[in-house]
């Protein structure tokens, strides 16, 4: 056994669980594919919204949250995770973190959605703060291990060992396949299965899913992915959020520009210099950000251009200057002066509100298997997140998620032995041009069809494509040596197939999903969410006698 708890990947809610799992007593492994601060958390802005302001109560966040989650939010995890929220934001103090004070106390930020200011942040670095100190404190932590550059490929399951120890009714999870990618001269990267009681998928988003996104680099739904391939349901896909304001620039990759740039009173405007915002939202630029996103891609489509202007020079430079170094001084490396200029902007895609179907403790259908952070599906976000709900989100997943997994670990039953990866047969591939191909086809063709305003006729265009796609992937994954590339592509290709399929099955316009041909929201979806689970992939299959890498 590797450890009591595996956790994949070192975003708030990996390292928190990890920190709160080794505080009970646990072994911990936390394995991450890049660099451990190679995550959405590191890049957040904004902050964490909790309740600290008098004026605001419980009462307004959860009402808040629960408009913005347009019918699909679970009122019990909505409340819960609400309550919990400034217990979390002292908690992450006691941790070492510094957040952004008053004279009165915390300085609280406003955004897009919010009835009060309740933006915990330090200036608009929050995310940096909050994984600098979880990682100090892990990597100090003498029952915790965390080894970079290890890429989770799919998980042990007990239905699938050759000798099954005990054969239950409840698929059990034992832990991960996972390929180490350090380099190493001369040799070829490494696939082992690690072993675990429990594993906890905390893996982010899926933001390179599409063209444009304010995500990382390793945002590419691995954790849906593997819960799918696993049998696990997942849920809510079609619900994507795009942020409205990234940096317009050919060469910025991923610069976001915070919503509480617009919560300080920063004004959209088209590029002839007209504010479009309050003739569409009561709250103008602060309405909710599917809102703003629907009302750029609009302006956008209707005057054939191709970004907005955001603009902040109304406002004094100095405060800008001083609430928002970490935009300012991203700005000026693309030659912009954000006091002395509107921005050009377009929205992009910035945060999954679906995911793997689990429980706020993580526990999914899974015996041996947790979700937290974005990867997971809780009930919280419904339809649509309300801004600065996810980290927290994350931070109490990962606190419910320790108590759950140190639970599981300790009345699990002894691990049978995990069969060693099967790659026999693989060969290196010949070309990697092929790859860029596919990366670029799937990225563009979701961005193009499956974007902020979507239509019957594209997303049955965009499914079939990328059924095409995927069959070609599939067969490469089978038969080729694997790299990083291969096995994230194959990883968007599913993730894109499955937040088609979630947008085709739901028939009305809801929260983030806007469908021109259902443009109402029924009644009869209230409630409801969809589910998507595995189904055989048989047809593929015969196509290759002995598939290798677990493929097909
Ligand atoms: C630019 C930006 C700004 C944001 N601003 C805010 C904000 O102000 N407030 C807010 O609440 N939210 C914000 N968000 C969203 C928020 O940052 C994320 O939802 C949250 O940080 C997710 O945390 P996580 O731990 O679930 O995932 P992440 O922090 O993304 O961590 C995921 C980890 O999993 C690892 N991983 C992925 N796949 C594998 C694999 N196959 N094998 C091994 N490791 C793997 C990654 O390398 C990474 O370490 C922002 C997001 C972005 C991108």
């Amino acid at each position: 056994m590797d450890a009591d708890v595996l956790v994949l990947g070192s975003g708030a809610a990996g390292l928190m669980l990890a920190l709160k799992s080794a505080d009970r007593g646990a072994d911990v492994l936390v394995v991450t594919k890049r660099r451990a601060d190679d995550t959405s958390t590191n890049w957040a802005q904004g902050g964490v919204a909790a309740v600290f302001d008098p004026q605001d109560s419980l009462r307004q966040h959860e009402r808040d949250t629960l408009r913005c989650g347009a019918g699909l939010s679970m009122p019990g995890v909505v409340r819960r995770v609400v309550g919990e929220a400034p217990e979390r934001v002292r908690e992450l103090e006691a941790l070492g973190v510094v957040f952004s004070r008053t004279r009165g106390g915390l300085a609280l930020g406003r955004e897009g959605g919010h009835s009060q200011r309740r933006i915990v942040h330090a200036r608009d670095f929050t995310g940096q703060a909050i994984e600098q100190a979880l990682l100090a404190r892990v990597r100090a932590h003498p029952r915790i291990r965390l080894v970079e550059d290890q890429l989770a490929l799919d998980l042990i399951l007990e239905s699938r060992m050759r000798v099954a120890a005990r054969r239950q009714r409840r698929e059990r999870c034992w832990g991960a396949y996972v390929m180490d990618c350090r380099p190493a001269p001369g040799s070829r990267a490494r696939i082992r299965p690690v072993l675990a009681r429990v594993t906890v998928l905390a893996t982010g988003g899926c933001g390179k899913v599409y063209l444009y996104t304010s995500n990382p680099d390793v945002a590419t739904g691995d954790g849906i992915a593997m819960a799918y391939r696993a049998g696990v349901a997942v849920e809510n896909l079609e619900f994507v959020q795009f942020h409205p304001t990234c940096l317009y620039h050919p060469e910025a990759k991923s610069l976001l520009l915070t919503e509480a740039l617009r919560g300080e009173g920063a004004r959209l405007r088209t590029l002839d210099g007209r504010r479009f915002m309050p003739g569409v939202h009561a709250m103008a630029e602060l309405a909710p950000r599917d809102v703003v996103a629907r009302a750029i891609d609009r302006e956008l489509k209707r005057r054939g251009e191709t970004h907005v202007l955001l603009d902040v020079t109304h406002l004094p430079p100095g405060r800008i200057r001083a609430r928002f170094p970490n935009v300012y001084s991203g700005l000026r490396r693309f030659g912009f002066d954000l006091t002395r200029e509107p921005i050009p902007v377009v929205p992009a895609a910035h945060y999954m509100c679906g995911g793997v179907r689990a429980a706020l403790t993580g526990r999914t259908a899974v015996a041996g298997l947790l979700a937290v952070g974005e990867t997971a599906c809780t009930g919280l976000h419904g339809a649509n997140r309300l801004a600065s709900n996810s980290l927290l989100e994350a931070l109490v997943g990962a606190h419910h998620g320790a108590a759950e997994a140190v639970r599981q670990a300790r009345r699990a039953p002894p691990a049978p032995r995990a069969e060693p990866w099967h790659a026999q047969g693989t060969h290196p591939p010949l070309e990697t041009v092929v790859f860029d191909h596919h990366w670029g086809a799937v990225r563009r063709l979701m961005w193009d069809l499956v974007g902020i305003v979507r239509s019957d006729q594209r997303l049955l265009y965009a499914a079939r494509l990328l059924e095409l796609l995927r069959e070609e992937i599939e067969l490469d994954y089978a038969r080729l040596r694997l790299s990083r590339d291969l096995v994230e592509l194959r990883n968007i290709a599913l993730v894109g197939g499955l937040i088609v399929e979630s947008a085709r099955r739901r028939r009305e316009s809801r929260g983030l999903h806007f469908n021109l041909d259902h443009p109402r929201r029924e009644r009869r979806y209230d409630g409801r969410s969809l589910l998507l689970r595995r189904h055989g992939d048989g047809r593929r299959a015969r196509r290759l006698a002995a598939p290798a890498n677990g493929g097909l």
